[in-house]
This record gives structure tokens, C-alpha cells and sequence, in this order.
């Protein structure tokens, strides 16, 4: 446990530096961690750490690890493809902030699920920036579009946008995919759209975190730079067809 908690220090560090270096105050960069295959336990230490923003990707984890992290108060994103019929189950395990809206009929559903429980849900928009076929996201020609039609659903509060980068060792192709998120944020900004906020960027991960930061993101996802390599590859997680 105390190596998660070095690691936590060490990326924190990391993201430290990163937003001195572009000029930022390192207070505007928040850690999410990425927790899938992760248990609970471990996240637990890793919240007691002083990092409670965790998020999953699959509904059936999120159900299995709930209970036990009752233990300890934490502020729960959903980053994961989401399927309209798994919506209930999402909000009876708390999530606050789904960070994965990509489509219309998705946010219609949750809407609906949301007016019949009174309550109300933080989402982003995710955007596919890397051009990928298999990721999912809206598409970046899009997002304006599903942004403006999604804040006319009142039990869905809008805080920004949400992007996974190219998986590459070319830092300038990653770059491109944050620098787009970027310019989308800034469009959307300017069209000052009624119940929009636009100031979170969630983009970066263990791999390309600084590069992230020097085009503006507000929250890092981390996962494997604290809790270790995963056992499945995260063509499970993010693709279609699984
Ligand atoms: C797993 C995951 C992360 C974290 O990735 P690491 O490379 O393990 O840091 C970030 N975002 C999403 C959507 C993920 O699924």
C-alpha cells in the first residue's frame, strides 16, 4: 500500500512540474484515478492518500467494488462506453459525473431516468480526437451539436469535455488530439450556450500526462503509474464488439 502511495506522490510531482513548466498553476490540474481491475482495498489507501476523484469504466465493476469503498467519502466519474440499459445502475452507485457522453439518445435516457429519480448528473462530452474508428466519442465535427442538445436536458449539467489521445510514442500526433479538444472547447465557449460550463478538460494519462497539461487539461486520469500494469490490454476497455 505504501507504493501506491509513493506512486500517487511521484505523478503528482509529475503533474507538478508539467504545469510549472507550461506556465500553469498546478492547482488547476486535478488526479482522477483510473481504477479498472484495481481492489478495493487498494483504492482505499490510495483515497485515504488525499486522492478521492476515482473512476471506472465498466458498470459491472463499479457494482462490485461500491459496498466496500463506502468506507471512505470519494467523488465517483464514470469513464467507460456506456449502455442506456446500464443507466440505473450507475446512479444507484453514485456516480456524479459521467465523463463519456457521446450521443443523443444516451443523455435522452438518462434524462428521463433522472427526472423519474429527481436527481441530477455532471457529465462531458466525449470526444474522439484521435480519429480512431473502434474509440468511442462523438466526432469532433459533432460536438458542438450533441453539446447544444444536451443542455437543453435540465437534469444534465455540462462541465466540459473529455478525450482519450492517440495511443502513440509520436508526441506530436498525441499533442494534435489535445490541441483539437482544446479548439472545441474554445468553440463551444464562444457559442455561450445556456447551462454550459466548458471549464473541464479531461485529458492525459500515465503516458502522455504532460503533454495533456501543456494544452490545457483541468483533470489527468491516471491508472498504471500507481497501481501497476493491468491484465488485459485496454483494447477490452475502450473498443467496441467486447
Ligand atoms: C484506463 C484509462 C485511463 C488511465 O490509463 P493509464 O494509461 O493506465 O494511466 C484513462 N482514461 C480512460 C478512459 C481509461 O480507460
Amino acid at each position: 500500500m505504501n507504493e501506491i502511495v509513493e506512486n500517487i506522490a511521484a505523478i503528482r510531482q509529475r503533474i507538478d512540474k508539467a504545469c510549472r513548466s507550461a506556465g500553469r498553476d498546478p492547482k488547476e490540474v486535478k488526479l482522477l484515478l483510473a481504477t479498472k481491475t484495481v481492489a478495493p482495498d487498494r483504492i482505499l489507501a490510495a483515497i485515504r492518500a488525499g486522492y478521492p476523484l476515482i473512476a471506472e469504466n465498466k458498470v459491472q465493476e463499479l457494482k462490485e467494488k461500491y459496498e466496500a469503498l463506502q468506507e471512505e467519502p470519494h467523488d465517483n466519474h464514470f469513464i467507460g462506453h456506456l449502455q442506456s440499459n446500464k443507466i440505473k445502475e450507475i446512479l444507484r452507485c453514485d456516480v456524479r459525473c459521467v465523463q463519456s457522453l457521446d450521443r443523443l439518445s444516451l443523455a435522452q435516457k438518462l434524462q428521463q431516468r433522472l427526472e423519474f429519480e429527481d436527481k441530477h448528473i455532471d457529465a462531458f462530452i466525449q470526444v474522439n480526437t484521435s480519429g480512431e474508428e473502434s474509440k468511442f466519442g462523438a466526432k469532433p465535427e459533432d460536438a458542438l451539436t450533441l453539446t447544444r442538445e444536451v443542455a437543453k436536458l435540465d437534469r444534465i449539467h455540462i462541465k466540459g469535455l473529455m478525450t482519450i489521445g492517440l495511443f502513440s510514442a509520436e508526441t506530436e500526433k498525441v499533442r494534435r488530439c489535445f490541441k483539437l479538444l482544446k479548439n472545441i472547447q474554445q468553440e463551444i465557449i464562444a457559442e455561450n450556450i445556456p447551462g454550459v460550463e466548458m471549464k473541464e478538460l479531461s485529458m492525459g494519462m500515465s503516458g502522455d500526462l504532460e503533454t495533456a497539461i501543456e494544452e490545457g487539461s483541468t483533470i489527468v486520469r491516471v491508472g498504471t503509474a500507481i497501481f501497476g500494469q493491468r491484465q488485459y490490454p485496454d483494447s477490452y476497455y475502450w473498443h467496441e464488439g467486447r
